[in-house]
């Protein structure tokens, strides 16, 4: 490695390689990692709290373990940026509410020890959709997160922070969370990987819950393999997490590291493509299935029949459990506290807290699930979303038993401007069209970079979708479209990034 390479373009595997041959020690990558984020921070904005000191020590700890000779993890000195939904130690954890500002987690989560455990070197928390209702981060609380592609537009959401730190060099890595594509939808409009595992395959606990039958955290990278194994590293059983699979972790970095699609079979989703998809977006789709095929994998069609519904049912089943997940935020516990001068009740300061400290989009949420859950409506909403939700597992139950994967682009549009849908929420759900069934199913799904559309010059991203606990395949198919691609054009979609 040259003495004057820029360690903040390297990938997450280069830099272990290079900290493994001694050529550079773990302080220096994450001091130019730090360097990095203050040169771009003032117009990305993907950082809601930087931690220096925090991260220089863990990265000297790590040179010191590696100086004594011990054996070290994979990963052990790569940093990597946390969204601000995950709880870490004594740290800042604000999940881009202002009623959470203040509050600093008395543990970790379990994505967050893990990662601690694998020697990574946590740089900060990134900027998200407030308490992650969003899909342009532009409901944060401390203001929004503009695309490294272009700073006039939004970089997806609600983990915009974390894919736009990826996307912007300042980590090569990221941990999201996905609970309707909050992961796969930014990674799309950034140009960047990223991973919703199957349901139950990363722990929850300490992840600030928004929906808890649909949440899940993954990793963001600019390469499949990167993401494979930070995806390893966060995976497994938990027993502080009740709905945590206990089985052993899809044998996702071998996956990616052999990307073989030959003979593999692929459907096409009928109802996901074509119509109210973008032309750009849809052209570079279908080149990246002609490439697949030309690698040896079977394209077929199916059919997922209750996809149409999937919106609908998941803006029942998601307001209900966040009506009931946030009633815990009532200035008694954590954070912010409002008008409490020892002459007005708990009740007047639960309320006022709550008025000032959640943002219009909670507030709707809440008031749309309290209604859906409350006497009489029970049935008819909430008991009516839980059946459709059935029967869109089943149309991949019956999509799985012809195919290995399922394939649509993962989003309808490239990055719309920054105000663009902000004061229509219908537009703005109707980004993860495509993204929220594999949540309602439990399923594993990814979004891969597959070039530039057309008209705008934005990236755009495909949507791979397997079978709960098949992670693996994304991670085949994943490999392949990077590789075949890089074939195509010489250069990996993120390559062409403009410098900020
Ligand atoms: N954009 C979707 C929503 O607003 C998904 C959010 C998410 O995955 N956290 O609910």
């Amino acid at each position: 490695m040259s003495p004057t390479a820029d360690l903040t373009r390297l990938s997450a595997l280069d830099l272990a390689a290079a900290m493994a041959a001694g050529e550079v020690s773990s302080v220096e990558i994450t001091q130019a990692h730090l360097d990095r984020i203050e040169a771009v921070e003032p117009k990305v904005h993907a950082f809601l709290h930087v931690d220096p000191e925090g991260a220089l020590a863990s990265a000297a700890s790590v040179d010191a373990r590696r100086a004594a000779g011990e054996d070290l993890p994979a990963l052990a000195g790569v940093p990597v940026a946390v969204k601000d939904v995950l709880a870490t130690r004594g740290t800042p954890t604000t999940c881009g509410s202002a009623i959470l500002r203040g509050w600093r987690p008395p543990y970790d989560a379990t994505v967050v020890r893990k990662i601690r455990e694998a020697g990574l070197v946590i740089l900060g928390k990134t900027n998200m959709d407030e308490f992650a209702m969003g899909s342009s981060t532009e409901h944060s609380a401390y203001g929004p997160t503009r695309n490294p592609w272009d700073l006039e537009r939004i970089p997806g959401g609600s983990s915009g922070g974390s894919a736009a730190a990826v996307a912007s060099y300042s980590a090569p890595l990221s941990i999201g969370t996905d609970t309707g594509g909050s992961i796969r939808q930014p990674a799309a409009l950034t140009g960047t990987v990223g991973v919703k595992p199957t349901y139950g395959g990363v722990s929850r606990y300490g992840l600030v819950a928004l929906a808890s039958s649909l949440d899940q955290a993954g990793p963001f990278a600019r390469t499949v393999l990167d993401a494979a194994m930070l995806h390893e590293a966060i995976a497994g059983h938990d027993p502080l997490d009740s709905t945590s699979i206990d089985a052993a972790v899809p044998p996702v970095v071998e996956a990616a590291l052999s990307g073989d699609v030959d003979g593999m079979r692929i459907g096409l989703v009928r109802q996901l493509r074509g119509e109210g998809f973008q032309p750009g977006v849809q052209a570079r789709f279908d080149e990246a299935v002609d490439l697949l095929a030309s690698k040896g994998a079977i394209v077929t069609e199916v059919d997922l029949p209750h996809a149409e519904y999937a919106l609908a049912a998941y803006y029942l089943i998601l307001p209900s459990e966040c009506s009931s997940n946030l009633a815990k935020f009532d200035g008694m516990r954590f954070g912010l506290r409002v008008g409490d001068d020892g002459q007005r009740s708990a009740s007047e300061v639960m309320s006022l807290t709550r008025d000032e400290g959640f943002g219009p989009e909670v507030k709707r949420r809440i008031m749309l699930g309290t209604y859906a859950l409350s006497k009489g409506y029970y049935d008819a909403y909430y008991g009516q979303a839980q059946k459709v939700r059935t029967l869109i597992a089943r149309d991949f139950a019956e999509a799985f038993a012809r195919v290995d994967v399922v394939l649509t682009p993962t989003a309808p549009t490239t990055a719309f401007r920054l105000g663009e849908k902000l004061d229509d929420p219908v537009a703005m759900y109707l980004n993860d069209i495509a993204t929220i069934p594999a949540n309602l199913a439990g399923i594993p799904g990814m979004s891969v970079p597959v070039g530039l559309a057309a008209e705008d010059g934005l990236p755009v991203g495909l949507q791979i979708m397997a079978p709960a606990m098949a992670d693996d395949r994304l991670y085949q198919v994943g490999a392949a479209l990077e590789a075949g691609l890089v074939e195509l054009y010489g250069h990996t979609t993120i390559e062409e990034a403009p410098q900020l």
